[in-house]
């Protein structure tokens, strides 16, 4: 699947004659980004990074991934409701780890007060990584599940427009006609309006927490937009402001400063350095609030790499979608090796394996937003000074997947044009609706896909290391 577009890539006119048309395209659909100068002004703008070419993806891996998607979606909210699966997961993780165990305390709080909330929302994106055998066939890796601000389904709800026009220009017209459209704006849009409406309030507006910070307006821009299309009112908003203007009644509907909240999409709050005294009361104002949370703290907590790791264990799945045998089957079957690092002979056993041979592995702590895992000769060194220390119990290992290079462009604003080689993550957006214990909408929205250069390890989009891309399938 490398070499899909050899007799271009290397057409240094051709590919600088596309690359000018590609900028223009991208600016043209809405492709941008604030910039890292002016990240809360939209005076000047620059395209948000994307691949010059689409990058090849085998049809059957692409299908699916997003054939388990519904599975994923069950799996998440299943988590998400069982408070025996969720204490017993996180109990030596937030012994070690602050910021979970800070989550885990809200979450038993809003609990043992009893939900004020009935009607749950769920947007998350399961990344794959394809892993090449040794035989060179490619195989579906679960990287991770985001269940908290997974980002980007705005952009690239417009970037097949702009491969389809590079194509072209490339003299490609019949492959261009093959990129699939795909639009998970709208799909997570319709999640949302389907929330506000079960919640059942005319009068409640969407709030979209936000980053102090807001590079990445224009793809939440694109949800809103949708929203708005709906008639449904959107407000902007940030902890900052929820704790200034929010409150609950005595039924704890939430209002800011008079106006009924009956959703709030975080865009926000799932790292720790936002939190200070002043967020985490605002969190736990949202939390124990009858708005739908999008995701409530139960579902963040869900989508913690340490739940991630002892879903791999056997005979988990099946305890937690009991009478699913083949979505159990069809998950399992996208899982890496993971492995917990807990204290005792399991852990002290993996961490063994893993000094003695670090590239085989990715170490990671609970941590989202790209950047914070660990490889190779560091991964070694961390695991070689905490392996005696329960610090380990923060971090989980997992096998490393190792894709297939690919040539392409990175197009950049204000980096020159180079080839890189370079290797492709697939999200796949899914949505879901419960009211009560009856889930009234569970779909897949659409799809993702980023691309980086193989000399970087780690980070997306946001982190400046991936960028936007649209699978052509193979
Ligand atoms: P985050 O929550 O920070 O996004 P991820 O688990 O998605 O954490 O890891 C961040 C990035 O690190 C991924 O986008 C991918 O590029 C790389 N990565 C993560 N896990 C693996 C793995 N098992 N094998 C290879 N690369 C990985
Ligand atoms: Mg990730």
């Amino acid at each position: 699947m490398a070499a899909a577009w050899q007799d271009v890539v290397r057409d240094a006119a051709a590919v600088r004659e596309a690359a000018a048309v590609a900028v223009d395209a991208a600016l043209l659909a809405g492709v941008l980004m604030r910039t890292g100068e002016q990240p809360n002004a939209s005076d000047v703008v620059n395209y948000a990074p994307f691949t010059l070419l689409p990058s090849a993806v085998p049809r059957a891996l692409f299908e699916q991934a997003y054939a388990v998607q519904q599975d994923f979606n069950l799996l998440v909210d299943a988590v998400s409701q069982n408070k025996e699966f969720l204490e017993q997961t996180l109990a030596s993780t937030i012994k070690v780890d602050d910021f979970t165990a800070r989550l885990f305390r809200i979450y038993v709080q809003v609990l043992e007060e009893g939900l004020a909330q009935t009607v749950f929302l769920g947007i998350n994106r399961s990344d794959y990584m394809f892993d090449c055998g040794l035989d060179g066939t490619a195989a579906l890796r679960q990287i991770e599940i985001n269940t908290i601000a997974a980002s980007f389904g705005g952009l690239t709800s417009r970037t097949a427009d702009v491969h389809r026009l590079v194509l072209k220009v490339l003299g490609k017209t019949e492959e261009a006609s093959r990129l699939l459209p795909n639009n998970p704006a709208k799909g997570l849009a319709l999640g949302i309006a389907k929330a506000w409406e079960l919640y059942g309030s005319q009068r409640a507006v969407v709030m979209f927490l936000v980053e102090e910070v807001q590079r990445n307006i224009f793809d939440q821009r694109c949800v809103e937009n949708e929203l708005w299309n709906r008639n449904i009112r959107v407000v902007r908003k940030r902890f900052r402001d929820v704790f200034e203007q929010g409150s609950l009644d005595a039924s704890r509907r939430l209002y800011m400063d008079g106006q009924e909240v009956a959703v709030v999409y975080y865009r926000e709050g799932y790292v720790p350095q936002v939190y200070d005294q002043q967020c985490w009361e605002a969190r736990l104002l949202l939390e124990r609030s009858r708005a739908v949370k999008c995701p409530d703290i139960a579902t963040q907590l869900a989508g913690t790499k340490k739940v991630q790791q002892e879903l791999s264990r056997p005979g988990t799945l099946e305890r937690l979608l009991p009478g699913h045998p083949e979505a159990i089957a069809r998950i399992r079957a996208t899982f890496a090796g993971l492995y917990s690092l807990d204290e005792g002979e399991e852990g002290d056993r993996i961490a063994a394996t893993a000094i003695a041979d670090p590239d085989r592995f990715v170490l990671k702590p609970q941590r989202e937003g790209g950047g914070n895992n660990l490889y190779g000769e560091e991964l070694r060194e961390v695991l070689q000074k905490i392996k005696d220390s329960p610090e380990r119990t923060s971090y989980i290992l997992m096998d490393k997947i190792k894709p297939q290079p690919a040539l392409n462009y990175l197009l950049r604003a204000h980096s020159p044009l180079q080839v890189s080689e370079c290797i492709s993550e697939l999200g796949i957006f899914g949505v879901y609706v419960r009211q009560g214990r009856e889930l009234v909408l569970n779909q897949a929205a659409g799809h993702l896909l980023r691309t980086k250069a193989t000399e970087h390890a780690d980070g997306g989009v946001a982190a400046g290391v991936a960028v936007l891309d649209t699978p052509y399938l193979v």
